[in-house]
């Protein structure tokens, strides 16, 4: 049974398929590694399996998707007790195809944050180094997969989240385009953005849990249907694929990052793909960008949280007095810290200097991402400008910490896809080689990414 470690989680599901191994056998296996972890990337561990578990293995799930009857509080001490009365449409998909949830995997609060620092239950180690974050915010789920006590996760990209996570813990993410998951049931950090999407050991996993979780959703009015049938990811050769270059040169990269990134652009070279170096002229503004827009929506979409909802309350006099107390002691400072950011961006006098610049240079940035897919195929970066840094080292400098997202704000500020995949290591720390396409070209950039998993042969970190 201990072979099931060994095997992805496409492979678990063939064995499952066929009858090989039960789905009980498969789900008490996973639970034990889950509840063995001592990374703190877990923060609820299932502890039996669902009459319908079948045919896919269990799936970790970031604690900001709602399943019913199940703690689903977004790592948040304001949300501390509440079960919600129902199930993310994302998470019953994959449990109407056989996968159960194994458990709510940590993360910063309210997706806020590229670390776990800012869980409001602990950070979570990296499993290659334990005395470095695992990236974030999705970093309870990228840790879990690569250190063996999930077989696949799920987590939510609003600005990086499932990319840079995969990056620094050595796996594959997947930020679809906007609308092909349904964000029902996901705790809300800033809908315009947040996306739903595979943490998985490698591309073909992530293609197939990818196509258990697409499709439109009554329950969510910008969700659509997948255009396209998903097929498996098979390429082994990039012939006639363009591949367009952005950011190799910018001055916050780490040298190791740049090297390992330009050996995969000679594997996309020897595989007979193009490559060339392209401009995204407004693309370096996205941060700035998305820094006032995601608080904008964050405020908003959490004011909700007053005390009386959901979850503790604090203070029983005065109402006012009950509000700002619930919120000052339910909420960590990075949250509070965007609320303030957000509400000051959207206060009238502000909001067109503030906010209207802001949707503006998004515009633009999506403009220029068109523009450069009429001459490319892929556009191909860095996941992360470094390898995943020391734990504390940018909790005092929150603008340290938003640099992190650098080469990942601009997909989502255009509601395009991306995947990471590794690439190498520098410094003994897992690369992240980031590949966008066009809205819907999931399958494609899939297929390109298989081929160059394949020829890059990337171990994972050892587990036992
Ligand atoms: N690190 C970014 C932030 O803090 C992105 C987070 C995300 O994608 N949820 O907002």
């Amino acid at each position: 049974m201990s072979d099931l470690l060994s095997l992805t989680a496409a492979q678990q599901a063939e064995l499952l398929e066929s009858g090989e191994l039960s789905p009980v056998e498969a789900f008490d296996f996973w639970r034990e590694r889950a509840a063995g972890d001592d990374l703190g990337s877990y923060l609820w561990v299932a502890d039996q399996a669902p009459d319908d578990a079948g045919g896919l293995p269990p799936v970790a799930v970031k604690d900001l998707f709602c399943v019913e009857g199940v703690p689903s509080g977004a790592a948040s001490r304001i949300l501390e007790g509440y079960r919600p009365p129902y199930t993310a449409t994302s998470v019953r998909n994959l449990r109407a195809a056989g996968a159960a949830v194994l458990g709510k995997t940590n993360q910063d609060e309210f997706a806020m944050g590229s670390s776990n620092e800012n869980s409001g239950y602990g950070p979570v180690q990296n499993p290659w180094d334990r005395t470095r974050v695992p990236g974030g915010s999705s970093g309870g789920s990228a840790a879990a997969v690569a250190a063996g006590t999930a077989p696949w996760a799920i987590g939510t990209d609003t600005g990086g989240s499932i990319r840079q996570p995969a990056a620094l813990c050595g796996i594959v993410g997947l930020k679809p385009t906007y609308g092909a998951v349904s964000r029902y049931g996901m705790i809300a950090f800033a809908s315009s953005l947040d996306q739903c999407g595979p943490l998985t050991r490698d591309v073909t996993d992530a293609a197939l849990l990818f196509g258990h979780l697409v499709g439109r959703d009554p329950c969510d009015s910008t969700s659509l249907d997948y255009p396209e049938q998903l097929q498996r990811p098979r390429a082994e050769r990039l012939d006639g694929l363009r591949f367009g270059v952005w950011g190799l040169e910018e001055e916050g990269l780490d040298r190791g990052v740049a090297d390992v990134v330009r050996g995969t652009l000679g594997t996309i070279e020897a595989l007979g793909g193009g490559v060339e170096v392209i401009e995204l002229p407004n693309a370096r503004q996205g941060l700035a960008a998305y820094y006032v827009i995601a608080p904008a929506e964050a405020s908003a979409n959490l004011a909700r949280y007053d005390g009386v909802r959901y979850g503790p309350r604090t203070g029983d006099g005065d109402l006012t007095e009950m509000y700002e107390q619930t919120r000052r002691d339910g909420f960590g400072d990075e949250v509070k810290r965007r609320i303030m950011i957000g509400t000051y961006a959207l206060s009238s006098g502000y909001y067109e200097a503030y906010y209207g610049t802001a949707q503006k240079v998004r515009t633009r940035i999506a403009e220029d991402l068109k523009a450069a897919f009429e001459r490319v195929d892929f556009v191909v970066t860095p996941t992360s400008p470094t390898v995943a840094f020391e734990l504390g080292e940018r909790t005092a400098d929150p603008l340290a910490m938003y640099l992190s997202d650098y080469f990942t704000v601009p997909m989502p500020l255009a509601g395009l896809p991306a995947v990471s995949i590794p690439c190498g290591l520098s410094e003994g720390l897992p690369v992240g080689f980031q590949i966008a396409g066009p809205a819907f070209s999931e399958g494609r950039i899939l297929d390109a990414a298989h081929a160059l998993e394949k020829a890059i042969g990337f171990e994972g970190v050892p587990v036992t």
